[in-house]
């Protein structure tokens, strides 16, 4: 029998990989319980970090600590609270970096954020503020020793008048202290493998590790490439085409689209991943176990007790 694609997946690579899961703060009680149901089902796959996002302006600011902290207390997980310089001052935010360094957050995720009118505005920095993701990026190295992910676009940043912009500005943050970006999802390969090219002529060489958004609801993901100025190619299109209303077939479509996608990026070496999860653990838990991954509860066990006695 000739088995197809997945075999060219060697096990050592699955000894190499690493992911990482991203959620947003949830707004309900019931929202919260299916939050925490998808961290429990995804924290034995012993992710590199989860990241929680700060809503557009800071208006989760503090939903996202209060997720950041119980994450810290409850699990054995490292969390990332990403921190934006919208619509706040210096003081403000640098507040927020000292309130994680107290409670023992070691990652942020420093971003600009968008304009407080909504995407598609010209973006004003706060007078008082932070002007930019990489200002941001130099502000918390100078208040704590904290590692810095930042953000990448492949297919370039709504607001930037080019690639070379946005590589400049990447650049700037990494000078400034940050040491791995995500990207924003994409799903051509190709787009990202040229992307890494012209970073690396430009010097950069942190990891920039691929945003993977398995495709829950294909509306809304159509909805937020075009906010974030991410393409959908035909293809993807053709594939839910007809599916509106059909869940159960489009979770088997989405899960198909997402695993073709990864195993190529691991094909061509790529090692690391950031799922955007939408806070739902069926669909990230289902591609990881495809690369690889298998629970460790026993090793979850472990480092529980050794936290305790600490
Ligand atoms: P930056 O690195 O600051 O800028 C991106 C590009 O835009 C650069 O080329 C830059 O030069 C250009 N640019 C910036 N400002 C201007 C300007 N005024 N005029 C012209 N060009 C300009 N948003 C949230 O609100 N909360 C989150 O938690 C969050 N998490 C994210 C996580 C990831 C991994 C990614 C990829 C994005 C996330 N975003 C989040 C979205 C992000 O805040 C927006 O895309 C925002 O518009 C840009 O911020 P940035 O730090 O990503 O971009």
């Amino acid at each position: 029998m000739n088995v197809p694609r997945l075999s060219r997946m060697e096990a050592s690579d699955e000894r190499r990989l690493r992911v990482s899961f991203e959620f947003f703060p949830p707004k309900t009680a019931e929202m919260e319980q299916s939050l925490w149901e998808s961290i429990g089902r995804l924290a034995p796959l012993q992710p590199n970090f989860v990241s929680v996002t700060y809503g557009a302006g800071g208006s989760t600011r503090e939903r996202t600590h209060a997720t950041v902290k119980r994450i810290l207390g409850e699990t054995l997980l490292t969390p990332a609270a990403h921190l934006t310089c919208v619509a706040a001052t210096r003081t403000d935010v640098d507040a927020v970096i000292k309130a994680y360094a107290q409670a023992g957050v070691r990652h942020i995720v420093a971003l600009r954020g968008d304009p407080v009118g909504g995407i598609g505005e010209r973006y004003a920095p706060h007078p008082g503020g932070y002007r930019n993701a990489a200002d941001l990026v130099a502000g918390i190295k100078r208040i704590a020793d904290i590692e810095v992910s930042v953000s990448a676009y492949p297919e370039k940043h709504p607001d930037s008048p080019s690639i070379a912009a946005d590589i400049d500005m990447l650049k700037a943050k990494v000078d400034a202290g940050a040491t791995r970006a995500m990207t924003q999802f994409f799903f051509e390969n190709s787009l990202y493998f040229r992307y890494l090219d012209r970073v690396s002529a430009a010097g950069i060489d942190i990891p920039i590790v691929p945003g993977i958004l398995p495709v829950q609801n294909f509306k809304q993901t159509k909805n937020f490439a075009a906010r974030a100025g991410a393409s959908i190619p035909a293809w993807l299109a053709e594939r839910f085409d007809g599916l509106d209303d059909d869940p159960a077939t489009r979770k088997l479509i989405a899960a198909a689209v997402a695993a073709e996608q990864v195993i190529d990026l691991v094909d061509h070496g790529v090692t690391d991943f950031h799922f955007y999860t939408m806070n739902r653990a069926d669909l990230v838990y289902a591609i990881c176990h495809l690369l690889g991954l298998r629970p460790d509860h026993g090793a979850a066990t472990q480092r529980q007790v050794e936290k305790e006695r600490v």
